[in-house]
């Protein structure tokens, strides 16, 4: 059975490791065994060393939404409507997916995924659409249901998945890709411009979505699709045996 590693959000102030339902039962619905992956302190010895079995024992990640990332991690200052960040989960998700990126496994990024994608790859942030982008929409409504529709660009892998131009997407996000990474295309947008999904030009097996496809994949299968895809393509790549 393929295997897909959601990356851990973890609630600090408690001490408890969580997972929302969605990331699970939506990777469950496309045939796969989720697994949580642990969140690694910043200071664990042997840190590569842990990242590298997390690596190995995955065919395909999901990287989950999420708190927003430092902008020194694409060096800006910090915009003072910037929210709150989370250095021990910066650090371990900016490793995995410069990682994971190499290892040609596929990856659905979603929402602080698509983030992370874009500035391990080199792109930067809008760090507040309220204050940055001039005429957004208001894009922090609800992640569970559908907000705005997006425009898929025609040839995109994304829209070969989805099978549509249009897509209605739930919208619970302050920030988006500014610049996007080199090598890296915008493949769907909002009605105000603002970028909601990328890929890579080269055609790797890499998605990156700004809305939240998990919560919509029982009622919406262009959302199941995204999910669907990257379990189809981490069976195409799995090398353990089949049970
Ligand atoms: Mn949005």
């Amino acid at each position: 059975m393929v295997v897909i590693g959601l990356t851990p959000t973890h609630d600090f102030k408690n001490e408890h490791a969580n997972m929302p339902w969605g990331y699970m039962i939506s990777v469950i619905r496309a045939g796969a065994l989720p697994v949580i992956l642990p969140m690694l302190p910043e200071d664990q010895a042997n840190y590569g060393d842990f990242l590298k079995r997390c690596l190995e024992l995955v065919d395909g990640f999901v990287f989950t939404g999420g708190s927003d990332v430092a902008p020194q991690h694409y060096n800006e200052e910090q915009h003072p409507r910037c929210g709150e960040v989370v250095p021990t989960r910066d650090k371990m998700d900016l490793a995995l997916m410069k990682m994971a990126l190499d290892s040609g496994k596929p990856l659905l990024c979603i929402c602080r995924g698509v983030q992370v994608l874009n500035v391990a790859a080199g792109g930067t942030l809008y760090q507040d659409l309220g204050s940055q982008y001039p005429g957004s929409m208001q894009h922090g409504k609800s992640n569970s249901e559908e907000i705005h529709s997006v425009k898929i660009e025609h040839g995109s892998m994304l829209h070969e998945i989805v099978g549509k131009d249009t897509l209605m997407v739930s919208s619970c996000h302050h920030q988006a890709v500014k610049a996007p990474a080199p090598g890296m295309k915008v493949t769907a947008v909002a009605e105000d411009g603002v970028i909601e999904a990328v890929e890579f030009e080269d055609g790797r097996p890499v998605l990156g979505v700004q809305w939240h496809p998990e919560n919509l994949t029982a009622t919406n299968p262009g959302h199941l699709a995204q999910f669907q895809w990257l379990v189809g393509e981490a069976g195409k790549r799995a090398r353990r045996p089949r049970v």
